[in-house]
């Protein structure tokens, strides 16, 4: 019997359940280009009000994991270990870790995505560097992780491209923020690529995708299970995104500052969870006996320069400008900042993720519609941390952008988001 995409947004809309064949049908003729993007976007929408089971969702993550082919990377013989976070403001993590971990001796295959709702991704940020492609062919991919140790790359026409295509339709339908739908987009194209483990940074709090533990929790344990299922080692880190991450929000400006990671001068909490993450990574490969090896390990790999030649030569190998690594001012930059000035003597109390990402947006750094071009100059540089104290008329962030930033209202959101009272917060937790 022919596949009736309104029975199957029918069904969903009713809160029934699915068939594995049914759901391996449906994500099929998508992919085929049988069911038009608003169909897909009803059953999107029923699905994120209605949920999906366990079950459901093993369904879903396979159907769209096998809607394009396996990438081998059977040339490469070192242990493989993927990273991927569930999606935060200010998160450059990637940029330095691969090139990191990498240098410790274990192969870091990435296939990363774009911006996400309030949300930076990986490539728009890559894609600040001059030449940097990452649309290379798989072949070259494997090629590069086994010479170099590390490849980012986008998804490829062949890896997963039910998730590219669903991916970039939430987006822009408000169906991101749901756990099943999470998960099977994020494990179809890391199955998809050919990796021993999986590290997760599931993040949690006003600027993530999850905004409570209880959820960020769910999410993590399903991930892990839905992962393991599918016979690969999965961790998974819960960790804080209730304020930004560093000091930068948007594409050139993030890239920058995961480069001063790697030249031993990066905001704490960026290094910090850059070790956290990369010591999971070094002990799901064996590559370190313990904890404090790997931090070690990772530590000497910041100092010793080495981690940041290899991301050197990963740049080069995608055809990017080497140079950036030494000279980051290279990099698109924004020649007027506009200042966003403190209205109140104090204490930065709080800083709302989500509004600082969403005009980070605004300002260019991400998209409101699935085929916009992103301004890699476009974001925002906060001048302090939570707790700093601030005189009133300070300068506490820069808005940068190509021609959007004077506008008013633009300041005044950044101004409301960046919360000043007369005492410092109490003392928060990175890794939870
Ligand atoms: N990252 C993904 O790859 N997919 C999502 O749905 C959310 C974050």
């Amino acid at each position: 019997m022919a596949l009736n995409p309104v029975r199957v947004i029918t069904e969903k809309r009713q809160g029934l359940a699915h068939s594995a064949a049914e759901l391996e049908a449906f994500i099929q003729a998508y992919t085929a280009g049988q069911i038009p993007d608003y169909q897909m976007s009803a059953w999107l929408m029923a699905a994120f009000l209605n949920g999906l089971s366990l079950s459901e969702t093993v369904a879903l993550t396979q159907a769209m994991q096998h809607s394009g082919s396996q990438l081998s990377l059977k040339s490469v013989t070192a242990f493989k270990v993927d990273k991927h976070s569930t999606g935060g403001v200010g998160d450059k993590i990637t940029l330095c870790l691969g090139p990191l971990v990498a240098a410790c001796g274990v192969a870091v295959p990435t296939v990363a995505g774009r911006g996400l709702g309030h949300t930076g991704g990986t490539l728009d940020k890559l894609e600040a560097i001059p030449g940097y492609r990452v649309d290379i062919s798989a072949r070259r991919f494997a090629e590069i992780v086994r010479t170099v140790g590390v490849s980012i790359m986008g998804q490829t026409a062949e890896i997963a491209p039910a998730d590219k295509r669903l991916y970039a339709l939430r987006d822009v339908t408000a169906t991101v923020e749901s756990i099943p739908l999470i998960v099977a987009s994020i494990l179809s194209k890391k199955l998809a690529t050919d990796s021993d483990a999986l590290v997760m940074d599931v993040k949690c709090g006003r600027g993530a995708f999850m905004q409570d533990l209880a959820q960020a929790k769910s999410l993590a344990k399903m991930l892990v299970k839905v992962g393991q299922g599918a016979g690969r080692k999965v961790v998974a880190l819960l960790t804080d995104m209730s304020v930004p991450l560093g000091f930068t929000i948007g594409n050139a400006l993030e890239t920058r500052e995961a480069i001063d990671v790697l030249q031993g001068k990066g905001p704490s909490d960026v290094v910090e969870l850059t070790l956290a993450l990369g010591i999971e990574m070094l002990m799901v490969a064996g590559a370190a006996t313990s904890r404090k090896q790997a931090r070690a390990l990772l530590q000497k790999a910041i100092s010793s320069g080495k981690g940041l030649e290899v991301f050197a030569r990963m740049v080069a190998a995608h055809g990017g400008d080497a140079r950036v690594a030494e000279t980051p001012s290279l990099l698109p930059q924004c020649k007027k900042p506009v200042p966003v000035l403190a209205k109140r003597a104090g204490f930065i109390f709080g800083m709302d993720a989500l509004e600082l990402g969403l005009v980070s947006v605004d300002l260019g750094a991400g998209r409101t519609q699935t085929d916009q071009a992103v301004d890699p100059k476009a974001g925002i540089v906060l001048l302090h941390k939570l707790a700093a104290p601030v005189r009133r008329g300070e300068v506490i962030a820069l808005l940068h952008s190509s021609g959007r930033a004077k506008s008013e209202s633009l300041v005044e959101r950044t101004t409301a988001a960046i919360v000043i009272k007369t005492r410092p917060p109490g003392p928060t937790q990175l890794v939870l």
